[in-house]
């Protein structure tokens, strides 16, 4: 019979398999040799099925031959994995070089603080000092000290929430709100000491407003007031075009549009030239000029209130919004984005 079972077909068929393990280069090759010639239908077993058509002294050599191939062959095996696993082991502890490094992630200021460390640098540059104010504010100091008493149509613009039962206010504090802009600040410190004064200060503030592209329940705000003997609408302007040029371009012009604060006397609209289309009118623009903040002279009955004589003693103040500033400067058309937390938004700004 051709196909009778022989020791030397046994020998070739082990020949072939070391030679195949030899050349494996990787363990998945080697997992399909294993299946091809030790596995439960390898070539080996499918051999061996002629020992049947054998003498019994045939049957006793070749089995035990085929047995020692068996175990030849996973000697084999065995050897390849283990040099393998020296291989890996011995590249792990050597760095490969060649390899792309792991980008570090570094986390950056958020768009408003940056606009903000930029605006507030300028004016404590000038001689104004920092001073935090406080987000719960009473309905007097938010509102009555600053010439908008009960039913000023004024209140109306800034309807904000109130607070009820605060721990560690007594009854007398009158009513809490969450304060509807920075101003309130002027208070506790001209109550503190006598002028003059450079004050800045930055925060939170607070208004009943729907959401959407342009408004928020709350929004951030700088305030600024100076108060002096020879304080005039002329420091005021001066401190105001220092500040544009500062933040916008040396060329940068201001003009002062009349408006109407119940805090201020005069009062003013101020606006920025715009950086952006130099003035020829563009679509952030409209007509050249950019409307950025509110200021005016201090309204002296406040002074007078604070105790502080208005023929004496003039200040000028103002007042902006951090997101519009900051939605003009960069072109970001919704101020819902400063409060995503959205990476690919927040990402974009550096120092
Ligand atoms: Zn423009």
């Amino acid at each position: 019979m051709a196909d009778r079972l022989s020791l030397e077909k046994l020998e070739k068929l082990k020949k072939q398999a070391l030679g195949a393990v030899a050349r494996a280069h990787a363990r998945k090759a080697l997992d399909e040799l294993r299946v091809r010639y030790l596995g439960r239908k390898s070539e080996i077993n499918t051999l061996l099925r002629g020992l049947a058509e054998l003498s019994l002294e045939e049957k006793r050599e070749i089995g035990a031959r085929a047995n020692e191939i068996k175990q030849e062959l996973e000697a084999e095996f065995a050897a390849w994995e283990s040099a393998a696993l020296k291989r890996e082991l011995e590249q792990g502890d050597k760095p490969d070089l060649t390899l792309p490094g792991t980008p570090a992630h570094f986390g950056r200021r958020h768009p408003l603080n940056i606009v903000a460390g930029r605006i507030l640098k300028v004016f404590e540059g000038m001689g104004f000092k920092y001073v935090e104010g406080s987000e719960i504010e009473s309905d007097e100091n938010n509102f009555t000290m600053l010439n908008m008493p009960e039913d000023h149509p004024a209140r109306e613009m800034q309807d904000t929430f109130y607070l009820q039962n605060v721990e560690g206010r007594g009854e007398d504090a009158g009513k809490l709100l969450l304060r509807t802009h920075t101003t309130p600040v002027w208070i506790p410190v001209m109550k503190n000491a006598p002028p003059p004064y450079r004050v800045v200060s930055c925060g939170k503030v607070f208004r009943r407003d729907a959401i959407d592209a342009t408004h928020l329940p709350f929004f951030h705000q700088i305030d600024a007031f100076a108060v002096d003997e020879n304080c005039s609408m002329a420091d005021l302007k001066s401190t105001l075009e220092i500040w544009a040029r500062e933040l916008f371009g040396p060329q940068t012009q201001i003009r002062f549009r009349p408006s109407y604060f119940p805090f201020t006397e005069p009062s003013c609209e101020v606006e920025v030239r715009c950086f952006l289309c130099q003035g020829k009118t563009c679509s952030t623009c409209k007509n050249g000029w950019i409307e950025m903040l509110g200021a005016g002279m201090i309204h002296p009955a406040i002074l007078e209130r604070l105790g502080h004589d208005p023929k004496k003693w003039r200040g000028f103040a103002f007042g902006l919004g951090l997101e519009r500033v900051a939605m003009v400067a960069w072109g970001i058309p919704d101020i819902r984005l400063f409060y995503e937390n959205d990476l690919r938004f927040l990402e974009q700004f550096s120092l």
